[in-house]
């Protein structure tokens, strides 16, 4: 397979500035996820490394060469998209072999080819079958299956996952993490929905109009969010942010928010005083005393998601989440302790992580 490298890539639809000067580089074999709201510019960013659509400016790199001149087909990468796109009239093993027969390759080779995909994506049985006689999940395996079947440089796929249901969804993810394990390849992967980056992605790039926020390994992405953008959309339930002052006094630093203070004690933080924004995990909340900062927050309601329950309560002026054991018992009116440990907060000033 291949590296990808993207050099300053912008590209404006009329007054649609889709992308401004976007660099990537991702490493052969690596699991490289785009994130980012709807419209953000993830799809238009993958037609451009497929050569589907001409950039304005920058340049397109595989393995170190610019492909900018090369049309889709010579670029040697394979795309699965949202839809499918399987030939209805023709069987999986047709499906299957569509590219390769186009392109002239020896039957034998095709056949050979075509089984060993088949092997891999456990759809051995399936050969015969027209896509209508598949079930979603079974589908998405083929749309795969005829991407790998070439062995191409790189693998497209745009949100190839969102046409399933919840629970195959998980499952489906699973099994094209474990696909990407064994045939190493070079992967670029849409999708909107964070849970699905975060699982799949050695790095996760994060985009927002037209630009990268922030590429990261997942974990560092969750951890030290570049910008509120990024704390923010990474994370369910969502970052609790506040607006609010940080205030030095007798050497310990105070964030004076919205009724509410927070002694961050001796927080070292590049900033000496002024407008800031405080974010803090709701899982990194403590119910009960014990620690140097602790408030008070009154329970307004509470949601169970099974595993565990959220408590949505009010902080001075500002609603805040903490995610707390499934057996807590919290009733709405309650007033409760809360401990937040300083070295878990997160500040911004003017956006930016300090
Ligand atoms: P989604 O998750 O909804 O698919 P996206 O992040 O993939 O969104 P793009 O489809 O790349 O976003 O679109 C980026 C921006 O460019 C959007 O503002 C979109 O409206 C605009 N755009 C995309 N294609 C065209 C086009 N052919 N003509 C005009 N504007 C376009």
């Amino acid at each position: 397979m291949a590296s990808l490298s993207l050099k300053a890539i912008t590209k404006r639809f009329g007054k649609v500035v889709a992308l401004s000067g976007v660099d990537l580089h991702v490493e052969d074999g690596e699991f490289c996820v785009l994130l980012g709201p709807s419209g953000c510019g993830k799809s238009t960013l993958l037609n451009i490394i497929a050569g589907l659509i001409p950039q304005d400016e920058g340049t397109v790199l595989l393995d170190g060469e610019p492909v900018d001149r090369l049309a889709p087909r010579d670029r040697d990468v394979a795309m699965v998209f949202q839809s499918y796109a399987l030939y209805p009239h023709m069987t999986v093993s047709r499906n299957l072999s569509f590219g390769l027969r186009m392109r002239g390759v020896p039957k034998p080779t095709i056949h050979k080819q075509v089984l060993e995909t088949a092997r891999l994506l456990g759809i051995e049985d399936l050969l015969d079958r027209k896509p209508r006689e598949l079930s979603g999940g079974q589908r998405q395996r083929v749309a795969m299956g005829r991407a790998m079947v070439r062995k191409p440089k790189l693998f497209l796929l745009d949100e190839p996952l969102s046409n399933l249901d919840a629970r195959l969804r998980s499952s489906v993810r699973l099994e094209l993490k474990r696909m990407h394990r064994q045939i190493k390849g070079t992967i670029v992967y849409v999708t909107h929905d964070q849970v699905e980056a975060m699982t799949l992605g050695d790095r996760v790039v994060v985009m927002r109009d037209g630009k990268v926020r922030q590429i990261d390994r997942p974990e560092t992405i969750y951890a030290r969010p570049v910008d509120t953008f990024v704390a923010t959309f990474i994370g369910s339930p969502e970052m609790n942010l506040y607006q609010g002052r940080l205030v030095r006094k007798d050497g310990r630093t105070h964030f004076q928010g919205p009724g509410f203070s927070l002694d961050l004690g001796g927080l070292q933080i590049n900033l000496e005083e002024g407008k800031v924004e405080l974010g803090i995990r709701p899982e990194d909340i403590r119910i009960g005393q014990g620690g140097t900062t602790v408030l008070e927050a009154k329970v307004e309601m509470l949601s169970n998601v099974g595993s565990e329950k959220y408590i949505h309560a009010r902080l001075g002026q500002e609603g805040l989440t903490v995610c707390v054991p499934k057996e807590a018992a919290f009733e709405p009116g309650q007033v409760i302790p809360l401990t937040i440990d300083p070295g878990r907060v997160h500040i911004f000033h003017k956006g930016c992580r300090l």
